[in-house]
């Protein structure tokens, strides 16, 4: 049997750090919600007891660091499956991007195989099993929109922010999360996005209020990082994008807009900057 599930992008409305906790980890405040650019993967049982990854791209890892691997050999083992997957991943995601590709594959990779052997594990037991692969895998277990707490793995639903476009930027740099986490100080925070008043705006369905409280403490540390993100950023706001922030640790900058007839000109004008940009809808 062969199955298949997709894999949308995440981004971050809004990310505040609070401090960092005695167990190494951030408490974090973010709210985010999922765009239509989705990685596909293909699932199919094996009859022999292994998990073999394949993709189309050439520069991720294939083998246990893969996190749909890893997301299999977890719910293989906790749930003492001895069959095995060839699970292909199709990558429409920027990887290390600041998008959660590499999360939403483990969370599709939990919920396909959930399907594939029957295993009918609750959401919420899914949820609690990507925890253990990542942060931002038990939000992408679900999707939708949501506030997280705690390292990320706490999460509040909320509906959807109000309907729109959203340009998505990379350029082709590579940031580690780890790193703009190990740089970032939370003294030199000037000022912190307010998950209740993003909250607020997704309630009240006001496109304005959401793009006035898009805001992202770590944009600062990647900005000074990688200056060229820091004019990327400034060229969506020129090129007439509605709100504008970085995803995540970056280096993906994305932008809202509410009319379609601006989307064209903002991609096109992106275009001449920078090699990779989308033109999606929020996933509501
Ligand atoms: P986050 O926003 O959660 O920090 P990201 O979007 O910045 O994630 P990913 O695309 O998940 O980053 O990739 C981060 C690293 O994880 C990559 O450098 C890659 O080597 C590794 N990786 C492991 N599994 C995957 C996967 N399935 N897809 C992409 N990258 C993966």
């Amino acid at each position: 049997m062969k199955i298949y599930e997709k894999a949308p992008a995440k981004i971050n409305l809004m990310l505040d750090v609070l401090h960092k906790r005695p167990d190494g980890y951030h408490e974090v405040e973010m709210i985010m919600t999922m765009v239509d650019l989705a990685d596909r993967l293909e699932m199919k049982e094996l009859p022999r007891d292994t998990i073999i990854i394949s993709s189309q791209v050439g520069y991720i890892p294939l083998d246990e660091k893969n996190l749909a691997f890893q997301a299999a050999k977890l719910i293989k083992e906790r749930y003492q499956v001895s069959k095995g997957v060839y699970i292909h991943l199709d990558k429409k995601i920027p990887v290390a991007a600041g998008l959660a590709g590499g999360s939403s594959d483990a969370a599709a990779t939990l919920r396909g195989l959930n399907r594939l052997w029957d295993l009918n594990i609750p959401l919420e037991e899914l949820q609690a099993l990507g925890a253990e692969l990542g942060s931002d895998v038990p939000f992408c277990v679900t999707g939708g929109t949501a506030l997280a707490t705690g390292r990320g793995e706490q999460l509040t639903p909320l509906p959807g922010p109000p309907q729109c476009w959203v340009i998505l930027a990379k350029l082709p740099i590579n940031v580690s999360t780890a790193e703009v986490y190990g740089r970032f100080r939370s003294d030199k925070i000037q000022k912190h996005p307010s998950a209740r008043r993003m909250q607020e705006a997704i309630e009240q369905g006001s496109f304005p209020a959401v793009c006035s409280e898009l805001g992202n403490v770590l944009e600062d540390v990647t900005l000074q990082m990688h200056p060229e993100v820091a004019q990327l950023r400034e060229t969506m706001i020129r090129l007439g994008a509605d709100g504008v922030l970085m995803s995540g640790s970056g280096p993906t900058v994305f932008g809202l807009v509410s009319k379609e007839s601006k989307v064209a000109r903002i991609y096109n004008g992106l275009r001449g900057f920078c090699k990779e940009v989308y033109a999606v809808r929020l996933l509501t």
